[in-house]
């Protein structure tokens, strides 16, 4: 067994790890061992998370179980070591004429990390990405390997698993045959067109994201369409194209993100705002998101703009995007078309957790769910208002981790409470 010093603190910096080991099992037998002899651990993908979902007594990576990409192309179907990252995923795709169907903002998530929490693109027909799990391979608290199948019951539980319920050795996804997308970043598209016109704009692209500060109007409007779809018109609602690179984050270099001005390529190097091998978005920062059902949508982004004056000092950028309702257990996109307010803050962990609860508090009429990978102050209580499928998930968790081998402070917290 290989082990190391744990890295000292997720990807963006705000969180530190208090474990001190991380274990790197170089196969399945040892990772069994390991996982069975351990009193708490959990496993830890790419860092980055902003909380401390990820953390236990001792750490398990799985980057040395030295396993392969598998495609299966009768089954349009691939099967992918949990630690791969979607941007190591994309390319062994890409050399098979093998695509997603979504992406996230970014390729740099390993794959099982991203499912755990139902990371997420954009797009009203796009579900998030845990939506396109087949299968899983894991191994539980009592070392035994469990294959799970889409179909099969407690399935849909699983998937959104929040690392609760074993380590994930292999992920088996749904794949389609390659295609080529397009964005344009059109800018300034006032508020009053946003809300007139909210579903036009949201069917203007197979992902659409609308970006801004709290500001007398919006800032840029990203629409990445599949190539054939109608032309990028000059001009949407009044917003001009740019006719130059951006990056969301003002002041930052465009050259971090994925081609623009209307100019084809694959899939994967435009469904994701930042390119791989890049910094994604502005590096020292800190994220929270909220989901409400894309009904409640506009009065939702309404309801927050009241608090424009409490959130600017702290804001980097916020995101508005939609994502299509879901059957999996906790994803914060179950049950409902859903649209997501995504704030990039500085990194002030204090002011940002402060003003993150008066978000969530003015959002809480419309049944606000938060993203399990970022900051947030909705605790499991709330949690079980907002789940329907709450304890189910919990009921699974005993189920599963008998002895609490995966529970951690940060899951009792926000998903078990004293259940
Ligand atoms: C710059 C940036 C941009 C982002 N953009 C988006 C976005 O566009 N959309 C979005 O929805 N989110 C986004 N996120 C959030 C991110 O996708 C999630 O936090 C995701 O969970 C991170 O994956 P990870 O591999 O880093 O997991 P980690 O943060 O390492 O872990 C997250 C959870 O996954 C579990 N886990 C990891 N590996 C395994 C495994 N093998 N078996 C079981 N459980 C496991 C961990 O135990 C933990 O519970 C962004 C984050 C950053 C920093």
């Amino acid at each position: 067994m290989v082990t190391s010093k744990a890295p000292e603190h997720n990807w963006s910096g705000n969180y530190a790890y208090r474990a001190a080991t991380v274990h790197h099992p170089r196969s399945r037998d040892e990772l069994r061992r390991l996982v069975a002899g351990t009193t708490h651990t959990r496993a830890l993908g790419s860092r980055h998370s902003f909380t401390a979902i990820a953390d236990s007594d001792e750490l398990i990576v799985l980057d040395r179980l030295g396993e392969e990409i598998t495609i299966d192309r009768t089954a349009s179907s691939v099967s992918v070591p949990a630690a791969a990252t979607y941007a190591e995923l994309a390319e062994a795709l890409n050399r098979q004429g093998l695509a997603l169907a979504n992406m996230a903002s970014l390729p740099h998530i390993s794959v099982a990390g991203a499912i755990a929490t139902a990371t997420h693109g954009s797009g009203e027909r796009l579900g998030n990405l845990a939506t396109s799990v087949t299968g899983l391979e894991l191994v539980t608290s009592t070392g035994e390997v469990l294959i799970a199948r889409r179909g099969e019951p407690s399935f849909e539980g699983m998937v959104v698993g929040l690392g609760a319920l074993g380590v994930v050795t292999r992920v088996m996804l749904a794949v389609q045959p390659s295609y080529e997308v397009a964005q344009v970043i059109y800018e300034r598209l006032e508020w009053d067109a946003l809300f007139d016109h909210f579903d036009e704009i949201e069917a203007a692209g197979d992902s659409v994201s609308v970006f801004h500060r709290f500001a007398e109007r919006t800032e840029q409007l990203w629409i990445k369409r599949r190539t054939g779809a109608a032309e990028f018109p000059s001009q949407l609602f009044g917003a001009p194209a740019a006719t130059s690179a951006r990056h969301p984050v003002a002041g930052s270099d465009p050259i971090n993100c994925t081609a623009q001005l209307g100019e084809a390529g694959p899939w994967s190097e435009r469904l994701p705002h930042f390119r791989s091998g890049f910094t994604p978005s502005a590096g020292e920062e800190i994220q929270s998101e909220a989901f409400v059902a894309r009904a409640d949508g506009i009065a939702a982004i309404k309801a927050v703009r009241e608090l424009a004056d409490e959130i600017r000092p702290l804001l980097l950028v916020c995101e508005l995007r939609a994502i299509a309702a879901d059957s999996l257990w906790l994803s914060p996109h179950y049950g409902r078309d859903t649209v997501a307010l995504h704030f990039t803050w500085r990194r002030d962990q204090v002011a940002v957790e402060r003003v993150v609860a008066r978000i969530e508090a003015a959002l809480a009429p419309f049944a606000v769910r938060s993203h399990w990978g970022k900051v947030t102050s909705l605790r499991a209580g709330g949690a079980a208002r907002c789940y329907e499928r709450l304890d189910d998930f919990r009921r699974l968790c005993k189920e599963l981790d008998p002895r609490g081998a995966f529970v951690n402070d940060w899951l009792r917290a926000h998903v078990l409470g004293g259940a």
